[in-house]
């Protein structure tokens, strides 16, 4: 295995779910399909279906789990991290003490309120090492763990907790994985990440709004999208959108679209979705994804031009990738 990829958190700007209301509406569509004489069980049913169709795309905000060969390493303690802790103290994940590693992208809310629910800060003998490129990281964490917030102060927790500072575009090893951090466009500066094990490469740019396109505008953080394997890219909006929400700090996939084909980044996938999108939402924003897709393919031919090969799609909780 080169690099194992998870997704426990998808959600944007607030952890949510549809309303009961929107559940059973959606139910009721996906139950006006079921035709018991063509499927015998209504689990052969469900299970003809992709799992995002049926159950959604979760309700957790960013938390990203990257593992190479040696290393294991978190991205943001958004609230995806919680199941992330549940299945750590289930042990089958093996190594309930760690050592944890939590890379940490910018400290607004959904990337932070899962972490006093990560349970190994909880259990002596536990190493966890923090790193992010604010140099007042410690500052940052310790106010997490901190009455009236929560119940528990950071001097209570029974785990070894350390802190790296990196420094901007510079490479940092945690054992066999090599990680660089490069500035997204975002308010309050929030740090991508580039990492890279075993000759596959994975960027993480989340939370970002796309301002900078050009490679020249782009400038030293250009490398966050070269020689890409997979790349995790904000499409909170729909294109349209963009422009109304200009400087809140999120993109449309469209703008990822356009930076995969330039780079030659092979897998997108989309995230940070709108704590407000539906399920038929986030459809409908895959299917003007797919509209613009086509358009870009239809019109490399027309004008005889190379463009690489690109997958793409949109994220869900719980969605595991190998490189
Ligand atoms: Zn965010
Ligand atoms: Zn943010």
């Amino acid at each position: 295995m080169s690099l194992y990829v998870k997704f426990w958190g998808v959600r944007g700007s607030l952890p949510s779910s549809m309303t009961p209301q929107g559940w059973t509406s959606h139910i009721q569509n996906i139950l006006s399909e079921y035709d018991s004489k063509k499927s015998n069980t209504a689990s052969q049913f469900l299970a003809s279906k992709k799992l995002h169709e049926v159950g959604g795309y979760g309700t957790g905000t960013t938390c990203v789990e990257v593992k190479s060969a040696k290393t294991q390493l978190i991205i943001d303690g958004g609230t995806g991290i919680r199941n992330f802790s549940e299945k750590i103290m289930s042990g089958t994940s093996g190594h309930v003490k760690g050592p944890y590693h939590i890379y940490m992208t910018h400290f607004h809310w959904d990337h932070v309120m899962g972490l006093p629910f990560f349970t190994p800060h909880f259990i002596s003998g536990t190493q966890i090492h923090y790193y992010g490129v604010q140099k007042d990281i410690e500052t940052l964490i310790r106010g997490i763990f901190k009455r009236p917030y929560f119940p528990v102060a950071f001097e209570q927790l029974a785990a070894k907790i350390h802190f790296h500072i990196l420094e901007p575009r510079q490479p940092y090893q945690i054992g066999d994985m090599t990680i660089t951090p490069y500035l997204l466009d975002h308010p309050d500066p929030c740090w991508g990440l580039k990492v890279e094990a075993a000759g596959k490469c994975y960027s993480h740019c989340v939370d970002t709004e796309g301002t900078r396109v050009s490679r020249e505008e782009l400038g030293p953080d250009l490398h966050l999208y070269e020689k890409v394997d997979l790349m995790y890219f904000d499409a909170q909006y729909t294109f349209p959108e963009l422009a109304e929400k200009a400087n809140w700090g999120h993109s449309a996939a469209q703008i990822g679209l356009d930076l995969a084909f330039r780079e030659g980044i092979k897998k997108v996938l989309f995230a940070h979705h709108d704590p407000g999108a539906t399920i038929e939402q986030i459809q409908s924003i895959k299917d003007q994804t797919l509209e613009y897709f086509q358009w870009r393919l239809d019109h490399a031919k027309e004008c005889n031009e190379e463009i690489p090969a690109c997958e793409w799609d949109f994220a869900y909780e719980g969605l595991e990738i190998k490189l």
